[in-house]
């Protein structure tokens, strides 16, 4: 048995506890893994919180990241000893996840641990950070870059925020980064964010269209802040879609699309094609400035998940969340 924070459906509901749980329950994967370090992400929080049908296979082990050591392997690409990372691919969704001290996966899902990083370091960007990586990429696919004019991030004082205006910022981009906590300027700031807007800005129903005020965004918020994010939308920029902090809708209209010719980029970090997820590791580990990470990361135990849980669904955490497992 090994020790994890486990999900069970009753009939009075979903319910999570430690537990000592029985290795041979392990699902079928050719790579087992020595956790070492976790994280909680928002969606770690949905699915703790049974709020939201993260969950879909009981008994559910949650977390949709890990790193740690490969302990048993039947996998050339990942031998025993080698340090890994896994996020996405449904783990702690359908297939037992990261809040455990041993989890069993495809080594087709495992990315090695990127040169430059710890596995703590790992854990601190996690899914969050990697997701503010894709979309860095995609802004940057599409063609723009910072002369083109600011970036605006939405939910910046959160996992995804950070890392996205600290990546931005260190590109030489001009961020502008939107926050309900102004109480988080000077952290924003130190991030390298040139600017603070209140979140109150864009969250309430806007114009189809507005003053054209940056040339890119990364929005982690969704609903109305997404849709006046596009109205603001300078001519032919561009925008990350990749969260939904502020609610799942679209309030919108295809103003921006039709008159400025702006786009919106979906950004996907679960089944995301394994070259383009390498790529965003290698990038995180040569480029992201890990003093940065430093400063936007604290470190819990395992035992603090379910708190840490209700605290980013309740808007509460800044930054990351690294878990020390084992
Ligand atoms: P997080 O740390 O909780 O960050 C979310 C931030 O959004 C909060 O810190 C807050 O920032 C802002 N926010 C929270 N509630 C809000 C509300 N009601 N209205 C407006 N802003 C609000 O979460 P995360 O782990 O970074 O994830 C951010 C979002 O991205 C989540 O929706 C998550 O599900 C999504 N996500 C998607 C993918 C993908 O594959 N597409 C991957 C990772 C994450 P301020 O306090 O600064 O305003």
């Amino acid at each position: 048995t090994f020790k994890a924070l486990v999900v069970r459906k009753s009939d009075s509901g979903q319910t999570a506890a430690f537990e000592d749980f029985d290795a041979a329950e392990l699902m079928d994967g050719d790579v087992t893994v020595r956790v070492t370090h976790s994280t909680v992400n928002y969606k770690d929080g949905l699915a703790l919180s049974a709020k939201s049908p993260v969950v879909r296979r009981f008994p559910m082990i949650p977390g949709i990241d890990f790193a740690g050591v490969v302990e048993a392997s039947s996998n050339p690409d990942f031998p025993v000893g080698r340090s890994v990372v896994l996020n996405g691919w449904g783990v702690g969704e359908t297939h037992l996840g990261g809040y455990a001290e041993v989890a069993r996966v495809k080594g087709d899902w495992l990315v090695a641990l990127p040169e430059g990083l710890t596995a703590g370091e790992a854990m601190a960007i996690g899914t969050a950070g990697y997701t503010a990586m894709l979309s860095v990429m995609a802004l940057e696919s599409h063609g723009l870059k910072p002369a083109d004019g600011p970036v605006v991030v939405t939910g910046a004082a959160g996992g995804v925020g950070s890392v996205a205006v600290t990546l931005l910022a260190g590109a030489g981009w001009h961020v502008i980064a939107s926050t309900g906590r102004p109480a988080e300027a000077d952290y924003l700031k130190g991030l390298g964010a040139a600017e603070i807007i209140e979140r109150a800005e864009l969250a309430g129903p806007g114009r189809p269209i507005g003053k054209e005020r940056w040339a890119a965004g990364v929005d982690s918020v969704g609903s109305h802040t997404l849709a006046n994010v596009l109205a603001m939308t300078k001519y032919r920029g561009a925008v990350a879609a990749c969260g939904l902090a502020g609610g799942m809708d679209l309030p919108a209209s295809v103003a921006p699309f039709i008159l400025r010719g702006v786009a919106l980029l979906g950004i996907d970090s679960v089944m995301c094609p394994k070259p383009i997820r390498q790529e965003a590791w290698r990038r995180l580990g040569a480029q992201l400035d890990k003093a940065k990470l430093g400063q936007m990361t604290q470190t819990i135990a395992l035992s603090d998940v379910p708190q840490a849980a209700a605290d980013i669904l309740a808007g509460k955490v800044r930054g990351r969340l690294v878990v020390t497992v084992g």
